[in-house]
């Protein structure tokens, strides 16, 4: 077990905590990487984060060394038994700010259980609402979605304010994201008015391919300033660490992976940071 004993300087706290759901129905280009990550290196920046797993592969929960065998109170017993967020979170060891409300395999029917549900799609938002309303006070909270556009998604979108889309520099890297827009826009205008795609992060970038950089170029062109400046390189580190129940950033600080993704955090906290209007709007640079 890393624990950071280096003093790391402090980031800028939001005004109000920002929900951000990550999403991407595609699996594989790093979404849960990503939320993973990105909630270690806002605590560990003396941010206080809430990361929800919402797979029920619990593939977050495992990366943060967090228990989740079937049995463990979860997210599953916060949408479908109605038990508040605050019974169910557990504190990251490596980071103190750092809270995790854990995903097991009883998730895996969730999508069809919460079908049943009266206000199926407010379930999350529901929850988060009453706990950040409690004296549990966040920065950051982060939600780490499934592969799929349904209805653990659609809490996590109805639930959050801001979309963090990761997008994996690969062929078809766009395909599929039409569908992803047209569901935020649903959402938007049916279920949560204040949701915005905020910010889009290039993951898995291979330096050494022509055609990483040609995705990078499409996803700027496209997205504009909603893309991150920093990219996250592919680094065989990252894809190491969730195996010894760590992010990259205590497993190997110096790692480029690590690199990439305490720079991508600090982009996304100082976006959000009260002084600046952006919120992962464009920012003027003319002036
Ligand atoms: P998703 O949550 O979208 O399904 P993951 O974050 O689980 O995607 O990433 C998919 C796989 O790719 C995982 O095995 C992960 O360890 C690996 N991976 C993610 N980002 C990187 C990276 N920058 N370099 C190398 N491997 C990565
Ligand atoms: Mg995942």
């Amino acid at each position: 077990m890393h624990v950071l004993n280096v003093r790391q300087e402090s980031w800028p706290r939001p005004a109000a905590t920002r929900v951000l759901t990550v999403a991407n129905q595609k699996g594989g280009v790093g979404k849960t990487t990503s939320a993973v990550n990105i909630a270690a290196a806002l605590a560990m920046h003396g941010l206080r984060v809430l990361l929800l797993d919402l797979d029920p592969q619990g593939n977050a929960s495992t990366a943060l060394g967090i228990e989740h065998t079937v049995g463990t109170p979860s997210i599953y017993d916060v949408l479908l038994g109605g038990r508040p967020l605050a019974e169910v979170g557990q504190q990251a060891d490596f980071a103190p700010t750092l809270t995790c409300i854990p995903a097991t395999l009883d998730l895996a029917g969730a999508d069809i259980e919460l079908t049943s549900q009266v206000a199926r799609e407010y379930r999350l938002q529901r929850a988060l609402t009453a706990y950040l309303a409690t004296d549990a006070e966040f920065d950051y909270v982060l939600i780490d979605c499934p592969p799929s556009l349904g209805l653990l998604t659609l809490n996590a979108l109805v639930a959050a304010r801001e979309v963090l889309i990761p997008i994996q520099c690969e062929y078809y890297a766009l395909e599929g994201l039409a569908q992803l827009l047209n569901t935020v826009d649903l959402v938007t205008s049916h279920l949560n008015p204040e949701l915005k795609v905020t910010t889009v992060l290039l993951t898995m970038y291979d330096s050494r391919t022509r055609l990483a950089d040609q995705v990078a170029d499409e996803v700027r062109r496209h997205f504009g300033p909603l893309v991150l400046e920093p990219v996250i390189p592919r680094n065989v580190r990252v894809s190491e660490a969730p195996g010894f129940g760590q992010t990259v950033i205590t497993y190997d600080a110096g790692s480029r992976g690590a690199i990439g993704y305490v720079q991508a955090a600090r982009e996304i906290a100082e976006r959000g940071a009260p002084n600046s209007d952006s919120e992962g709007a464009p920012v003027s640079t003319s002036e």
